[in-house]
């Protein structure tokens, strides 16, 4: 298992429970890690951008399947790499994974595929992009084409903000990633994402979730990887769910499919419930931080074999996807400063946390000397499962509270509109 964040310790904990390592001989190895996943797997000293080194480590250990966290990897290629060394992978191919790496190139698929999505136009100079503003109404949403780190998309409401934040895209802002610009219709509505697996022919749905992208409460503030989420989003009813992969994610697996870049692995859609009916806002091609936590929270089936299934071809074979009824909600503890310049070093004493019946995955954590210590922006996803959303939040801000880590900060709101929802 490939990745270092609260997605891949829930990853490698539901992985350690798999019966394909049921074996004295079978090992769960991960690169590069964190202390919560060392719990479960063993650390494999490893540079995951060195293609060949991760091929050599496959070789070497005789590994049955990668599965790989993040994008950044993907994007580079490394499934293909391992693929073409007949090593088993979870994760599209480079070109399928430019469904994330491009948002022009998800747009234009989109389009062909007659995919619900904003209308847009791709831009490739500043004055091109300012002559294109005259076709949208405020609120304008222009977005970096490639890889931002959730950092490339601006709403703006007037036309001179506009211009002026097309100006730092075009000036470099996000590097290469900003090169090009697309320029989006402003959709209304409420925001959830939609898991599904594909070996590029089939489907597997694997569940809704609604995350909090916001630093502060009241989701206000500046942007973060997400402070919280929980699964599943109600809001997404069994009807819209099935017109969501009808209309949506079906044509995109059979569009890329037909281009010869068929799509491997999790396809993570961000979607806005609109009065028209479900939109696509982006693909994401991997499984979200902290959406992940929440779903393998849930998830009652074995996750290696429906993943194996998923990279071997098979997963018209694997029956629908067993999820806990009970709600899961995460709650992230984040370090002073995020998402701005985190303080590093903070103490770190989980107490009884996990006693209280909440799972604590980490994410940027260390040990310094026998104390786990803060060493990145969001530091712990504090996870618990409840008959509904609040019983969730209960359990996870229980779990929350006993955990003694000074340096630490949390939202005290997740899951507050669906909690509302729920006092109706
Ligand atoms: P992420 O961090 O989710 O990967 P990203 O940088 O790839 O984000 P998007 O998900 O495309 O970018 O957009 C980020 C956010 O901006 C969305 O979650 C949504 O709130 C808002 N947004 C994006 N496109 C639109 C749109 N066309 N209309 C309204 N809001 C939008």
């Amino acid at each position: 298992m490939l990745g270092s964040g609260g997605r891949e310790h829930a990853l490698a904990w539901k992985l350690a429970q798999s019966r394909l390592l049921a074996g004295t001989s079978d090992t769960l190895y991960a690169a590069p890690g964190n202390p919560g996943i060392a719990e479960h797997a063993l650390a494999a000293s490893l540079d995951v951008s060195d293609h060949s080194a991760v091929v050599h480590f496959c070789e070497t250990h005789r590994i049955g399947l990668v599965v790989i966290g993040p994008e950044a990897p993907l994007v580079d290629g490394l499934a293909d790499t391992l693929r073409a060394e007949g090593v088993s992978v979870f994760g599209p191919s480079q070109a399928a994974a430019q469904l994330e790496g491009s948002k022009g190139f998800t747009k234009d698929l989109c389009k062909r595929a007659e995919i619900p999505t904003a209308g847009y136009v791709r831009t490739t100079s500043l004055d091109e992009a300012k002559a294109a503003l005259a076709d949208f109404t405020p609120p304008y949403v222009l977005k970096a084409d490639g890889l931002a780190a959730g950092k490339g998309v601006v709403i703006a409401e007037t036309s001179e903000d506009a211009e002026a934040a097309l100006a730092e895209m075009f000036g470099g802002q996000f590097g290469d990633a900003g090169a090009e610009v697309v320029i989006e219709e402003f959709m209304e509505g409420e925001e959830v994402s939609f898991f599904a697996l594909t070996d590029g022919a089939s489907v597997l749905a694997f569940g809704s979730a609604q995350d909090h992208k916001r630093v502060g409460e009241g989701d206000t503030g500046p942007n973060t990887g997400g402070m919280g989420a929980y699964s599943p989003a109600r809001v997404l009813t069994p009807l819209l769910r099935g017109e969501v992969i009808e209309r949506i994610i079906a044509p995109t697996v059979r569009a890329l499919a037909d281009d010869g870049t068929p799509y491997s692995g999790v396809l993570f859609a961000g979607l806005m419930l609109t009065s028209e009916g479900p939109k696509l806002i982006e693909y994401n091609c991997r499984f979200g931080d902290p959406e992940c936590q929440v779903l393998m929270m849930r998830l009652e089936d074995d996750l290696g074999e429906i993943l194996l299934a998923c990279a071997e071809n098979r997963l018209s074979r694997v029956q629908p996807v067993k999820m806990s009824k009970d709600i899961a909600l995460t709650v992230v503890m984040a370090a002073d400063g995020y998402p701005g310049t985190p303080a590093k070093g903070g103490a770190i004493d989980l107490g009884d946390a996990e006693a209280l019946g909440a799972k604590v995955f980490h994410a940027g954590t260390a040990h310094a000397a026998d104390q786990l210590v803060a060493n990145g922006g969001r530091v712990l996803s504090v996870t618990a499962k409840g008959a509904t959303v609040r019983d969730a939040a209960l359990k996870a801000y229980a779990a929350v509270d006993a955990i003694d880590a000074p340096s630490l900060f949390c939202r005290r709101d997740i899951g507050w509109r669906e909690i509302a929802r729920e006092m109706d």
